[in-house]
């Protein structure tokens, strides 16, 4: 039992389900070397407890029944310069999952149990290995898909982030044992820090709460990809468009827990950047079963959409249901694609934009590129104008100013909306100096601030957090 965490030693198969090259099977705690000792025999004929840290041993490993499992690779990274901070053994057989549950049941015979999903990581984080943003950080690292996400969650992990709230912690920490120290001596009238002082730190904090925040747009597609969602009415070509786009630069089609598959989408890959398309064609279908639920998924996925992808076939005048799809998205977040473009225009350019802006409130999404460039010319059949709608829809959602891994970049909510809370705090603070409150009612601002930040890096956080956190994780990380 680790006395620190009052934890139990905890094992599991680290590499995924099914078969492959080499299997893992992982585990951590105060008695992982001695369980395994048990059923592990390195072929030098030192025991386990002996062996030195971090270098691979052959070994005959065996089943709790005593016969031979197979040969193993296996080494032993002792606490606290492990992964979860506690004593690591991990045994590398052939990636056969019958070996692997055979070694876990001789484990777990001995008193070792099977981990949560996650734990490995939750006790590298209550054992001080790394902060609450960079154990999210280890899902983000195996959840990348694409160069930026993989940069962005490597950077989290190296504390890119996790040093600027820091930093901003000590500021605030600085401040207020100052105005506490005054707040001793109010009877002297002795101050330590000026009012004037204090509203500076704040204006200064104020700041770079806020810059960090704006980070955020960019930073959750970084690291989740763009939503994109084709419409149009049928044979326009969607389609042949989400075609067209998978064939330029497939991206790596992961399941992701909690997407429904009944939704049709794929991955594009925009140039290091991730977009997952969803053709609404898909939902047509269902549409025809059950009318109401279609409908309602449809509505479902254009609110969640990040983009919308209106396509229009040019190689006809424009329809009476083009005319309330223009009209109805035409303005927002939305792209107008002219596909057919291989074949004679056949549009009025100018009733285009008079149906998209016929739409009394107007939101205008994409600020970073011209009204005109929101139309596209294209063609899914010939790939033609596929290659500028993927740099267009770059450019939309990613201005090119993040350092990507090497400045602080936002790309949880959870971590935004505790930044929000510190600002709430800081801005009640600055309102207190401004209407005379006493030194009390400002710190107790700046404690509330402080456990914000603390909420990030898990400095204050409760078991409903991390419970949160780490149920996302799959079993043996
Ligand atoms: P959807 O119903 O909107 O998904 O439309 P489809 O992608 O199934 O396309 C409908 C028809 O239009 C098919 O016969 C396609 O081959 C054709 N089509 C799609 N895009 C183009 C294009 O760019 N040029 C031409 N000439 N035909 C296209």
């Amino acid at each position: 039992m680790n006395e620190a965490t009052g934890e139990d030693t905890i094992c599991a198969i680290a590499t995924p389900p099914g078969e492959g090259g080499v299997g893992i099977v992982r585990i951590s705690g105060d008695q992982a070397i001695r369980i395994a000792a048990k059923y592990v025999h390195p072929k030098n004929h030192t025991p386990l407890e002996k062996l030195s840290n971090y270098r691979l041993y052959l070994s005959d490993v065996f089943s709790k029944e005593n016969f031979p499992l197979d040969e193993a690779l296996v080494v032993i990274m002792r606490g606290p310069h492990s992964y979860t901070g506690e004593d690591v053994v991990e045994i590398q057989t052939h990636g056969g999952p019958f070996i692997m549950q055979k070694i876990c049941d001789a484990l777990i015979q001995q008193e070792a149990r099977i981990a949560e999903p996650g734990e490995f990581t939750k006790r590298a984080f209550l054992n001080g290995r790394l902060d609450l943003i960079q154990a999210e950080a280890v899902l983000d690292t195996i959840r990348a898909a694409t160069t930026s996400s993989l940069c962005s969650a490597q950077g989290l992990l190296r504390g890119v982030l996790s040093r600027e709230v820091e930093q901003l912690k000590d500021e605030l920490i600085r401040n207020l044992a100052h105005l506490e120290a005054g707040m001793d001596f109010v009877e002297e009238d002795i101050s330590f820090i000026q009012n004037e002082q204090l509203e500076c730190v704040f204006k200064e904090i104020q700041a770079k709460l806020q810059h960090m925040i704006d980070t955020f747009e960019e930073g959750r597609m970084i690291r989740e990809g763009i939503k994109a969602a084709i419409i149009g009415r049928p044979n326009v070509g969607k389609s042949s468009l989400l075609n067209a786009l998978l064939k330029t630069d497939r991206a790596i089609v992961s399941s992701v827990p909690g997407t429904t598959r009944d939704v049709i989408d794929e991955y594009v890959n925009l140039s290091g950047f991730r977009m997952r398309l969803i053709d609404t064609a898909g939902l047509r279908k269902a549409e025809d079963l059950i009318e109401e639920e279609g409908v309602r998924r449809t509505r479902e996925v254009l609110k969640e959409a990040d983009l919308l992808l209106l396509v229009l076939d040019s190689s006809e005048e424009l329809t009476g249901e083009d005319r309330i799809l223009l009209k109805e998205h035409g303005q927002d977040h939305c792209l107008i694609l002219l596909n057919k473009n291989d074949l004679p225009f056949k549009m009025e350019m100018q009733e285009i934009f008079d149906v998209m802006s016929s739409k009394p409130e107007k939101i205008e999404k994409f600020e970073s590129i011209d009204k005109a460039d929101k139309i596209l010319k294209i063609s899914a059949k010939s790939g033609k104008g596929v290659s500028l709608l993927k740099e267009t829809i770059r450019k939309c959602f990613f201005k090119g100013n993040l350092e990507i891994g090497q400045g602080p970049i936002v790309t949880h909510l959870r971590h935004k909306a505790a930044l929000a809370k510190a600002q709430e705090s800081i801005l009640q603070a600055q309102t207190s100096i401004q209407a005379g409150m006493d030194g009390e009612c400002i710190a107790f601002d700046m404690r509330a601030a402080l456990d914000s930040l603390g909420e990030i890096t898990g400095a204050v956080c409760t078991e409903d957090i991390l419970d949160r956190i780490f149920r996302d994780f799959c079993i043996g990380k």
